[in-house]
């Protein structure tokens, strides 16, 4: 057996499990081939540096309940793990290693000078909510709200103690947000532990809220740029209102396009009009789900998936569209992956058949990490950037990226290669110097 082999079968063998085909595997293992990069130097890219599991004992209505968390730190050659703590039913090892491995392709391409790494937290809310309301006697957000924080307080004590601080720089992903990054500053009271803290706290900073959003829009509208099409003249449906996609969508309705439909875990709004965006982020802000905005025009998620839009974001979790339900997507033009992983390998080949363009992950949404790198060197650096530096380095930033993956989309193939050519390359190149590989 050879030795790479052999390396895999233990690391499966410890896990009890074999990582499922991923596809920044996949797209990984092609930019290898064409940049030349041997099968175990790739090995050694692709794989995490540590798997970390936690339990994390929570008391709540007079019982305990142990929730699962893992850490996977994936790659700190250009600089300290960096990525956010995923709060989710659906988290499970693998999801965490590809999440932390994406944060590696997307810390890169951006060339920053971070690492990738990610936390998930596997905890079902609503499950447990339903288990414990009659006894509580307590609505569902004062519940989740509670348990999340007895949750985060446990995980952020674990963190600590394992000497992670500076080692891995935290952020918020899926389920969590400013409240609870603050707990990792609380704890600590180091500004450069995390990022994303809330406005007020030492070292937060302004603009970091909105850049994943904004940085989504961006790279929205340099595509429409590219092809020639006039915002005014483009419809574009948004799955997903939470962080993301409500700053995606009030961007781009900023920016003159029709958002005609957004969608989140309750209900959905759908106008061929365009939407109220800046009345339904309102809205959203007090109810918690953009569900009762209009209850005459309603969009459930198949049917915003199905909308004749050309510009379509998912902008919530991963998943949600693969082989089974591409052929029924409606978009006309690009798919702009706001979330992480939205869509499977095999689905990403069939949109390109189709002549729809994708702008993948690693780039559309790397606006988060982009401002928390500028965070972070505020935390460690005594530097301070104000609202319109952030957002000019966002510019920037998107720009360089967009011309790196116009400069290798042909050769790559798309730009979902393009962008992990050079992200890869990058990676490797440091790997090289510090006599990694
Ligand atoms: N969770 C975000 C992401 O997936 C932000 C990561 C960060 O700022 O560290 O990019």
């Amino acid at each position: 057996m050879k030795n790479e082999d052999r390396y895999l079968k233990n690391i499966e063998k410890f896990i009890c499990s074999r990582e499922p085909e991923s596809r920044s595997g996949i797209l990984m293992k092609d930019s290898a081939r064409r940049l030349g990069i041997s099968r175990s130097e790739y090995l050694q890219i692709e794989k995490p540096y540590a798997f970390i599991y936690q339990r994390l004992p929570v008391e709540i209505g007079g019982e305990v309940l142990n929730i699962s968390s893992g850490i996977v730190l994936h790659n700190r050659a250009r600089g300290p793990f960096k990525g956010g703590i995923r709060i989710d039913p659906d988290v499970n090892i693998w999801e965490t290693t590809e999440l932390a491995r994406l944060m590696t392709l997307k810390t890169s391409l951006a060339d920053l000078e971070l690492g990738g790494g990610k936390s998930g937290i596997k905890v079902d809310f609503h499950k447990l909510y339903e288990g414990l309301k009659d006894k509580l006697k307590v609505d569902f957000y004062p519940f989740m709200d509670r348990l999340k924080d007895h949750i985060m307080r446990e995980f952020v004590d674990h963190f600590v103690e394992r000497g992670l601080v500076r080692t891995y720089v935290p952020a918020p992903d899926m389920g969590s947000s400013g409240a609870e990054m603050m707990l990792f500053y609380n704890k600590t009271h180091d500004p450069a532990v995390v990022t994303a803290k809330p406005e007020g706290i030492e070292g937060w900073l302004p603009g970091r809220r909105e850049a994943t959003g904004f940085g989504t829009s961006y790279a929205t509208l340099k595509y429409l740029e590219q092809v020639g099409k006039n915002p005014a003249d483009v419809t574009v449906a948004v799955q997903g209102f939470g962080n993301v996609g409500s700053y995606a969508a009030h961007y781009l309705h900023r920016e003159g396009c029709r958002v005609v439909a957004v969608t989140d875990f309750y209900g959905g709004v759908y106008n061929p009009e365009g939407i109220d965006i800046p009345g339904l982020m309102e809205y959203a802000a007090a109810h918690r789900t953009v569900k009762g905005f209009d209850d005459k025009h309603t969009i459930d998620n198949a049917g915003l998936f199905a909308l004749e839009a050309d510009v379509l974001i998912p902008a919530a979790s991963g998943h949600v569209i693969d082989k089974g339900n591409v052929g029924a997507l409606g978009v006309k033009l690009v798919l702009v992956e706001a979330a992480n992983m939205p869509v499977s390998w095999e689905a990403m080949g069939m949109l390109q058949q189709r002549g729809v363009n994708l702008l993948p992950d690693n780039y559309v949404n790397a606006g988060g990490v982009i401002a928390s790198d500028l965070e972070y060197k505020q935390g460690v650096g005594g530097v301070r950037f104000n609202r319109q530096q952030v957002f000019q380095r966002l510019e920037t930033k998107f720009d360089t990226m967009w011309a790196e993956m116009n400069e290798r989309r042909e050769i790559a193939g798309s730009f979902s290669q393009a962008a992990c050519d050079v992200a890869m390359e990058r990676t490797y190149k440091a790997m090289r110097t510090r006599s990694l590989i």
